[in-house]
């Protein structure tokens, strides 16, 4: 008799667990972000706050020119931010060697650091100042601001969705942090291989 009761109530955790972070997502607090401009491209929705400009997002993503041509630059549309982020994503899966190829993620770019300290603020109650960016796993979103969109700090926090999106059971965080960081320092000391 006992038994069954114990696995029901451990099933009925796991369940209201899934249910709890599931609602969160849907109906959690707003991170207050409206953003004025959205880009499609395949592995993200990518959202501008208002004043945002994409060409110097471009240019301070400060990819080479093997990058864009990986990227599938054409001359047509050349500087596509979309597709850059899409190639910094692979890259940023090359280093760890986790293919996510299915994957499908939110960006958003604020204009400084106060707006995502705000962000943060309402997601979570607490203060988190000088971040240069965050990936919340409960959204799929990484948070960046526009002075900070760098190709190491992008690669960075992509890490963090990669291996939050990778393993079934999360990594710890420690975990986390040594292979988010590993991606920064080979961006960081290369322009791409
Ligand atoms: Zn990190």
């Amino acid at each position: 008799m006992r038994r069954p009761q114990i696995l029901k109530s451990f099933l009925f955790a796991v369940v209201l667990t899934a249910a709890a972070s599931a609602a969160w997502a849907a109906a959690g607090p707003s991170d207050g972000f409206s953003p004025a401009r959205k880009i499609e491209s395949k592995y993200f929705s990518i959202q501008l706050a208002a004043g945002v400009d994409e060409l110097n997002l471009v240019s301070s993503l400060d990819l080479g020119p093997d990058s864009k041509v990986l990227a599938g630059q054409s001359l047509s549309s050349p500087n596509n931010l979309g597709n850059l982020l899409d190639a910094l994503f692979m890259w940023a899966c090359g280093v760890l060697d986790m293919q996510l190829y299915s994957y499908r993620g939110t960006i958003k770019v604020s204009r400084d650091e106060n707006a995502l300290a705000d962000i943060y603020q309402r997601l979570y109650g607490t203060e988190r100042r000088s971040e240069k960016g965050f990936y919340i796993y409960e959204l799929n979103t990484l948070y960046v601001t526009e002075q900070d969109f760098k190709k190491e700090i992008l690669g960075h926090e992509m890490g963090h969705a990669i291996i939050s999106n990778f393993f079934v059971v999360p990594a710890p965080e420690k975990v986390q942090e040594v292979l988010a960081g590993y991606i920064e320092y080979e961006m960081r000391k290369k322009p791409r291989p």
